[in-house]
């Protein structure tokens, strides 16, 4: 049974005026490293409530409020994100994308008022003792956005006790947190394979080196290493998402391929293990066509690791706002990159449920939830407060 008495600070007053903020960053979507329009709409929102500080561009588009308490104490980070998706939206509600080939469809316009709501709540009710960072971070979905971020000099040299960062979960009910002890969020990496022959006449293959028959070897040894079992602790999942072959030009026996596969692990060490697995499928199909081999990666996230202590925090705090806990049996296939974050400080990232009807994050129809708003502003108040 959920308490709406209990979970929720938030006048309705205020909870209008967060649906139409997030309505309003939906219909402006903007995609990582490009989040200008955002990141001015949420500077103007945070300078009415007078931070202790306000810092903008934040390793590119980011922002970084800080409410100071009465007294000295901890310094808690909360993270949320700017950045909205390359897919084209489907919904015809009023507040639709007004972008061709963008929307928010993973939530981030919720997160980030969210984040506002909870700034509206320290703007009036400051925290005893510490202080809180409210961090507005661009470019989440390429993995860039987090490791920008931390190497802005003005970032760089700050120390947090502990970091906290959500994400609403489509399948879950609203109003159940969920919660986990270590890995929360998987790590990923994206490889690339270059193969590079040469050329001939399409009449005349023998005089050419194809690569077709290396790049379908590479993908299906690569998958056959592949073992997709989330309850595994060794769990590895190999994805292709592209792939490209010569040119159509019906003339030429095409003479380059490349392969691009993403890569999952629950641990750091694991995806290093699965990656030189990868890399050696590649260098032998290719030493035996004899192709030149080129290899790189790119948007490559860590695990996200919780620290036990802070998610102790987390499930007090939800207990506290009246909703219901559910501990994840097994951690989340997605990338994050707040993973950064829980390298260097102790923290929890814990997910909200966004319903059981909700389309799956990323789908083209998907729209956050306004009414779990609220839920999110609840337990991060309530992390402060208890602190
Ligand atoms: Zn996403
Ligand atoms: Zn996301």
């Amino acid at each position: 049974m959920i308490d709406q008495e209990r979970t929720s600070q938030v006048s309705e007053g205020l909870l209008r005026k967060l649906v139409y903020l997030r309505r309003e960053l939906h219909a402006h979507p903007e995609t990582a490293m490009e989040e200008e329009w955002t990141a001015q709409r949420i500077t103007r929102y945070l300078e009415v409530l007078e931070p202790d500080l306000l810092l903008t561009k934040v390793g590119g588009t980011g922002i970084l409020a800080r409410f100071d308490g009465h007294g000295a104490g901890p310094e808690l980070l909360f993270r949320c994100e700017l950045d909205a998706l390359a897919i084209e939206e489907e919904n015809t509600f009023q507040h639709r994308s007004t972008v061709d080939g963008r929307s928010h469809k993973c939530g981030h316009d919720g997160h980030m008022a969210i984040l506002c709501g909870l700034a509206e709540r320290l703007a009036s009710d400051r925290p005893k003792q510490g202080r809180v960072w409210l961090l507005f971070q661009p470019a989440e979905e390429n993995g860039m956005g987090a490791k920008a971020v931390l190497a802005d000099p003005r970032v760089s040299k700050l120390r947090f006790d502990r970091v906290f960062a959500l994400h609403n979960l489509p399948g879950v009910p609203q109003g159940t947190v969920r919660v986990r002890n270590d890995t929360f969020t998987a790590a990923v990496n994206s490889i690339v394979i270059q193969l590079k022959g040469r050329t001939s006449h399409a009449a005349e293959p023998e005089h050419g080196i194809n690569p077709a028959a290396a790049m379908s070897m590479i993908i299906t040894r690569s998958l056959a290493l592949a073992n997709n079992v989330p309850s595994d602790p060794r769990m590895r999942v190999v994805t292709p998402v592209y792939a490209r072959l010569g040119s159509k030009d019906y003339g030429i026996s095409a003479g380059s391929a490349e392969v691009h596969l993403t890569l999952r692990c629950w641990a750091d060490e694991d995806l290093d293990r699965l990656q030189r697995d990868v890399e050696q499928v590649a260098v032998e199909v290719a030493r035996d066509q004899q192709l030149e081999l080129s290899i790189h990666y790119t948007q490559h996230f860590h695990a996200n690791q919780n620290d036990p202590a802070t998610v102790d925090l987390v499930r007090a705090a939800v207990d506290a706002a009246g909703l219901e806990l559910s501990e994840a049996a097994h951690p989340f296939k997605w990338g994050e990159d707040f993973g950064l974050f829980t390298q260097r400080f102790p923290g929890c990232m814990f997910g909200i449920g966004a319903g059981e009807d909700t389309p799956a994050l990323h789908n083209p129809d998907y729209d956050f939830p306004d009414g779990i708003i609220p839920h999110g502003i609840a337990v991060f108040e309530r992390i402060i407060r208890q602190h």
